[in-house]
């Protein structure tokens, strides 16, 4: 786990800490009150190691190849639609790593 490294943390205190698990995947528990442990008013706290689904962020397999899911999720997230445009190319070669890191959520 990058994440704990990156805070000083060992793995298995990071998971005691911030991390559930469900059947297929590790997940970051959500404090009460916040959307996350690690978000700052900067962004995220642990940027340089933050896990595989935050950074492929917004470019998962189920958004990329949907078009209704794509548009359901830009209307909360306040990223989408900003910054410099995307290639559809290059967005299927992210859902792609995605689907390759977690390949039990995606067979
Ligand atoms: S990118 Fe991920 S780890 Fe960082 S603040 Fe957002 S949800 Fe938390």
């Amino acid at each position: 786990m990058r994440a704990a490294g990156f805070v000083g943390m060992s793995a298995a205190r990071f998971e005691r800490k911030y991390v559930y698990r469900t059947r297929n995947r590790l997940r970051l528990r959500i404090p009460r009150g916040a959307h996350c442990h690690f978000l700052r008013d900067g962004g995220c706290g642990i940027h340089p190691a933050k896990p595989t689904q935050c950074r492929i962020f917004p470019f998962w397999p189920e958004l990329v190849e949907k078009p209704r899911a794509w548009a359901k999720t830009a209307a909360y997230c306040p990223g989408i639609g900003q910054g410099p445009l995307i290639q559809i190319k290059s967005a299927r070669a992210r859902a792609e790593e995605m689907r390759l890191e977690h390949a039990k959520l995606y067979p």
